[in-house]
């Protein structure tokens, strides 16, 4: 194998794993930014699947705190940036309003899933509720 039969594999080489090194040397920015409208509301949805979570032993007990602190920090946020405040939000805000979303609720006749008061069709098994 010649000199340049060499070069131009090493130069392939080269090639290919810039190539495939592009997205690590540019890693895209996290899709945080900033709070699209509707971020607070997922929050709280999160929080009440997350105590569903718990109820139903999809995850331990152990793990529960820090996932609640996490979400509860990131609903926090949220809330900062759509009410446009900078002021700090009590847990005790986020509390009541996961309280008054979960009031909220009400169970499918034909299934029992938790529904929202709301819901006009249960979203487990269809039957209409109103
Ligand atoms: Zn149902």
């Amino acid at each position: 194998m010649d000199a340049g039969a060499i070069l131009l594999i090493l130069s392939v080489i080269l090639i290919t794993g810039l190539i495939i090194g592009q997205p690590l040397l540019h890693p895209a920015a996290p899709p945080s930014g900033p709070a699209r409208p509707g971020r607070y509301a997922e929050q709280l949805a999160s929080l009440e699947a997350l105590e569903m979570d718990l109820t139903q032993g999809k995850i331990s007990p152990e793990d529960y705190p820090a996932a609640r602190a996490r979400l509860m920090n990131q609903a926090a946020a949220a809330l900062n940036a759509e009410t446009e405040t900078q002021l700090p939000l009590s847990s005790d805000a986020i509390e009541a309003a996961v309280l008054a979303r979960r009031s909220n609720r009400a169970f499918c006749p034909g299934c029992g899933k938790p529904v929202l008061a709301d819901d006009v069709f249960c979203a487990k098994c269809g039957r209409k509720l109103h």
